[in-house]
This record gives C-alpha cells, sequence and structure tokens, in this order.
C-alpha cells in the first residue's frame, strides 16, 4: 500500500482543508505513514498569516526534502504555496507540486492525476473521515480586505458552498461517527445561498439527525445579527458560544484596519447577544501595536476588554505582512513596544479569565471529550461544555466521543478541571 504524510500549519480552515484531503487519499486506499521518512507522499499545508509560520513551513519544508525517499513527491499546499509558491520551488527544488489555497477545492482533480499512477488502488466511496469533531467549511476566501491581512489576495474571492451540499455532507459525516460539526468560514455572517443566509443555514444543519453539538467559527461584528442570535437561543444542538474578533478597542485603529465597525457598534453587539443569550460565551482576536496605535489607543483597547470580559481570546502584537496595505506605513509600532502591549493584554485578559473561572467550581456543567492526555502519573480527558469552556477530567475511563456530567473541582489557570458524576 502507498501512504501519506500530511503537515498542516496555520488555522481551522487549513486544518479542515488537510482532513478532506486525509479523506480523499484514505478513500483511495492510502495509508497515514508513521513519519515523512517512511511516506509515499508528503503534503505540508502552510499558512501565510504570520511571518513565523511562514519561516516555520519553510524550516519544516527543507527538514522533509532532505530526509523523504528518494522516490517520494512532496507537495506544498496552503496560502504560503498561493503567495510564494514559485520562490519555494526555486529555494527548495525537491517540491513536486505547488498547490495554492484557491486552488484546493480542486485538490480531487489533482490527487487523481498526479498520485493515482503511483499505484493500483481500490478506489471506495468518498470517505469523510470518521472522527468525533468534525469541521466543515461552509465558504472560502474573503472580501473584506482588512488592511493588516492576508487572506483575501491567497485564499481569492468569498463564496459559498450550496446549502444543499452542506446539508448532506453534515449527514455524512455524523453518520460517520462524530457528535459535533464546527462550520468554518473567515466570515460566515457573510454566507449566501440564494435567499438563504448564514441564520438559515444554521437552523438546517441543526436538524442534521443525530447530530448532538453545532458550533461555528468566524464571525464578523459588521455581520453579526439578531436573527442568527435567536436561532442559536431556539435551538437546543447549537452550542452557546460566538467568536467575535475585536482586534481594537479603538474606533480610530479600527477605521484604519478596514473593519468596517466603531468600538461603540461592536459594544452594541455585544449587549444584543448578552441580551438573548445571557449565558453565551463570547470570545475574540485582538491585535496590538497596529501602524500608528498611540498609548491612548492600546489602553481603549485594554478598557474595552475590561468591560466585555471575554471568556477568552487570541491576543497578538500586529506583524508585517508583505503585499498587505497595513505593511506599507511608515509609522510601526517598534517590536519591542508591540511585545510590551501584548504582555499587558495578556495579563488582564488571563487575569478576567480566572475571575470567571473562579465563579464557576462548584457548578455541574456536561462537557464533550475528544481529547486524550497522558502526562507522567495521570491520565485524563479534555472535553468542551455548552460553551467555550475547557475541562480537564482525570479518569482511566475512555471518555472519547462522550458527553458526560462534570463537577467543576477547581480552576487551574485556564482550564476548569472537573471530576465525573
Ligand atoms: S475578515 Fe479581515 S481578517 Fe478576516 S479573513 Fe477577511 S480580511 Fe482577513
Amino acid at each position: 500500500m502507498r501512504s501519506y504524510f500530511l503537515k498542516s500549519f496555520g488555522c481551522q480552515m487549513n486544518g479542515a482543508d488537510s482532513e478532506f484531503i486525509v479523506g480523499l487519499l484514505v478513500a483511495r486506499g492510502f495509508l497515514q505513514a508513521k513519519n515523512a521518512q517512511n511516506a509515499d507522499v508528503v503534503i505540508v499545508n502552510t499558512c501565510s498569516v504570520r511571518e513565523k509560520a511562514e519561516n516555520r513551513a519553510v524550516a519544516q519544508i527543507q527538514e522533509y526534502a532532505a530526509i523523504k525517499k528518494k522516490d517520494a513527491l512532496l507537495w506544498v499546499i496552503g496560502c504560503m504555496a498561493q503567495r510564494v509558491g514559485e520562490e519555494l520551488r526555486q529555494k527548495i527544488p525537491k517540491i513536486n507540486r505547488i498547490i495554492g489555497a484557491t486552488e484546493i477545492e480542486f485538490i480531487e482533480e489533482k490527487i487523481d492525476e498526479y498520485l493515482l499512477p503511483l499505484g493500483n488502488f481500490d478506489i471506495l466511496t468518498h470517505n469523510i473521515q470518521s472522527q468525533w469533531s468534525a469541521l466543515l467549511p461552509i465558504m472560502r476566501g474573503c472580501d473584506n480586505f482588512c488592511t493588516y491581512c492576508i487572506v483575501p489576495f491567497v485564499r481569492g474571492r468569498e463564496h459559498s458552498i450550496s446549502l444543499t451540499v452542506l446539508c448532506e455532507q453534515a449527514q455524512k459525516i455524523v453518520d460517520n461517527g462524530a457528535s459535533e460539526i464546527v462550520l468554518l468560514g473567515q466570515n460566515v455572517n457573510s454566507y449566501r445561498d440564494k435567499s438563504m443566509d448564514f441564520a438559515d443555514l444554521l437552523a438546517k444543519i441543526a436538524q442534521t439527525r443525530g447530530l448532538k453539538r453545532l458550533r461555528f467559527m468566524t464571525s464578523h461584528p459588521k455581520d453579526i445579527c439578531e436573527k442568527m442570535v435567536k436561532i442559536i437561543s431556539e435551538t437546543s444542538n447549537i452550542c452557546r458560544h460566538i467568536h467575535l474578533p475585536i482586534q481594537s478597542g479603538s474606533s480610530e485603529i479600527l477605521e484604519k484596519m478596514n473593519r468596517k465597525y466603531t468600538r461603540e457598534q461592536y459594544l452594541e453587539k455585544i449587549a444584543m447577544i448578552r441580551e438573548i443569550i445571557p449565558d453565551c460565551d463570547i470570545t475574540t482576536d485582538a491585535m496590538v501595536g497596529f501602524p500608528d496605535e498611540t498609548q491612548k489607543q492600546f489602553e481603549e483597547t485594554l478598557s474595552l476588554f475590561e468591560q466585555v470580559r471575554f471568556s477568552y481570546a487570541f491576543m497578538f502584537a500586529y506583524s508585517q505582512r508583505t503585499g498587505t496595505a497595513a505593511a506599507k506605513e511608515q509609522n510601526q509600532v517598534p517590536q519591542k513596544e508591540r511585545m510590551s502591549r501584548l504582555a499587558k493584554l495578556v495579563e488582564l485578559q488571563n487575569n478576567i479569565v480566572k475571575e470567571i473561572y473562579s465563579t464557576i467550581v462548584g457548578r455541574e456543567l456536561e462537557a464533550f471529550f475528544t481529547l486524550e492526555q497522558n502526562k507522567k502519573n495521570a491520565h485524563s480527558w479534555a472535553g468542551q461544555d455548552f460553551g467555550a469552556k475547557r475541562i480537564l477530567v482525570d479518569t482511566d475511563e475512555n471518555l472519547g466521543g462522550k458527553i458526560a456530567k462534570v463537577k467543576i473541582i477547581k480552576s487551574s489557570g485556564m482550564t476548569l478541571v472537573g471530576e465525573l458524576i
């Protein structure tokens, strides 16, 4: 049997693309190799959002090129392949094929054209990987052109996948063993299929037979609407979690980022969500040190965090991406200052989470367990409640794919620790 090895960098969209590719390979009889040395095909799915991710990917591709079997194929796919594919091929001549992010939805043809001739395989029916929690992209690309972001350039214009196709895929995923589906898009709230919008899609997918939990990300603050929030509140299997990236607490910086909402408008959306779903976990992304960001504007981000009290936040120091409008700005905030602002924001957010979590100790929550963790002396399972809270349970019981009631006994940093009840 032929084998593949796939390494995926970056966001959940990339993760979903990688799962899709693995599904295609498995359906064609490929087996997963233990490591890149033994594989017949090595695939690296790259990310361009941050320079660090690109540097890590280049180092990894170089390593794979050096250790792969002589006749093994090396494919580089995804956002970085789209952005600097030819440069990569010149730098690492052992790369056999470059497939950019905009071509990934057509990758099945490339697999059939270039990989099937590697051997005689029985082609099984199309197989979506069976797993407990599955990612399902509902759209591709982005039309928003935030001035710091490379995504619209590497993933192309936004287009939605048909609702009928998505409903069929959701049913297949659940029939193959998953209990949870996470709908993915760069801006899920601009999903459209004729007269159907994202709220209609959520309501439809929630009806998938056997689906226990439905999640989605990412929502754009300018597009999130009351109709969608009401559907979440009225539907028993849609999780109470909305990821709503703020990026900056300063309206002036938001305008420079081309985010198309102000601090006030964002806070109105938060108030609307909390009025309709009081127990909704709201999480966010924020960036500090955007070009021209003054100390006062940074402090507006701190004060917004204090006001909203997010359940979780992905926080970054601004990183220049060549090809974006923001990278051409003259007034870049020095790296040292960016890192110092990031440390302050992280400290504030960590304290907020600790305070929120301390109020949860003693409560009973229902957690869905998907990740087994083995430490030196303990065996545990990680799960998520019906919102965005991560819960660890020490147990020898196999909790994989199960939803179980848990009593929270302590909070440790960013994680709640519970015991089965
Ligand atoms: S919404 Fe903005 S940050 Fe998100 S992918 Fe589109 S351009 Fe990038």
